[in-house]
């Protein structure tokens, strides 16, 4: 295998991270992307697409729980649920802790990160490709919105920064797509990149949300691989009152799921969606 040593993050031209590299356990040029998974003393085991941190096993349960437990607790009553991306199986494995729904569809563009994070990151999906109530397809996320039958309670949007196939998850077509196949009642969300440094990404996502959505927003969590500050989750709805339940709601529900976090609490579920100034001005600029 290759002798890197360092590998550096290539998302931000002026200003980046690195890691040094114990080990590098897969490196391929996939049909669409440049997939690396190595070993780092800190983080565990980490994987990178197209020079940008994906996951890492240290840090992973923050953006997976954050992502997954917010939209599903606050509409209360999920049953059919959509992941678009998601290859390292994180946000299955939360979703699937949810005993209540009854299917989850994943559309993730690339099968081979499914069968490299099988493989080199089992501790992110645990089994959950395994869950009877998964239904697996590859294909483009936006193909997927704008043409399925299917309705979905809560679509969670996990994917790569705006940049390759990623694009195209961040447009106003797939945002429409979204709306379309989403149930009364239901909730989008996405990751949105670290406000501090992607805001005209903030920025582009809320007017086009907006334009598609009766509410949009974003909530935020601090993932420290996701670095230079607080990433952005895009929140979209028809109901605005979705996003200021009350901490005793948000707790019954939690503690009706039965479910134990390193991340997600209600207290944190309802901070989340306090934001910074500078995003806030940015947002109605
Ligand atoms: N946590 C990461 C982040 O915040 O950047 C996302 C991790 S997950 C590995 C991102 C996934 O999105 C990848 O598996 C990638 O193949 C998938 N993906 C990228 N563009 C896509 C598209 N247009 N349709 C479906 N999946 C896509």
């Amino acid at each position: 295998m290759c002798d890197l040593t360092v590998w550096n993050e290539t998302l931000h031209p002026q200003f980046g991270q690195y890691f040094s590299v114990d080990r590098v356990l897969y490196r391929e040029r996939t049909a669409l992307q440049d997939l690396i998974i190595f070993e780092n003393a800190a983080f565990g085991r980490v994987m990178a697409l197209d020079g940008v941190i994906q996951t890492t096993e240290r840090d992973e349960f923050i953006y997976h729980e954050m992502l997954t437990h917010v939209p599903l607790l606050a509409h209360g009553h999920v049953k059919h649920v959509l992941i678009i991306g998601g290859g390292d199986g994180g946000m299955l494995r939360e979703v699937c802790r949810h005993q209540d729904v009854e299917t989850v569809t994943m559309v993730e563009i690339d099968a081979s990160v499914i069968d490299f994070c099988r493989q080199y990151l089992p501790r992110h999906s645990a089994g959950a490709y395994d869950d009877p109530r998964l239904n697996l397809i590859i294909d483009d996320g936006v193909n997927f919105v704008t043409q399925t039958q299917r309705t979905f309670d809560v679509i969670i949007s996990d994917c790569t920064d705006p940049i390759g196939p990623g694009a195209s998850l961040f447009t106003s077509e797939f945002y429409t797509g979204c709306r379309r196949c989403l149930n009364p009642g239901g909730v989008f969300v996405a990751q949105n990149g670290v406000c501090f440094l992607q805001q005209d990404e903030a920025q582009e996502s809320y007017h086009r949300l907006s334009h598609t959505f009766a509410d949009a927003s974003f909530y935020q969590a601090a993932v420290p691989t996701y670095y230079g500050g607080p990433m952005v989750f895009a929140w979209a709805t028809d109901n605005e009152a979705l996003r200021h339940l009350q901490p005793d709601t948000i707790q019954a529900r939690f503690h009706r799921a039965g479910l134990r976090c390193r991340y997600y609490n209600p207290a944190i579920h309802c901070a989340a969606f306090a934001l910074p100034q500078y995003l806030l001005d940015a947002l109605n600029a």
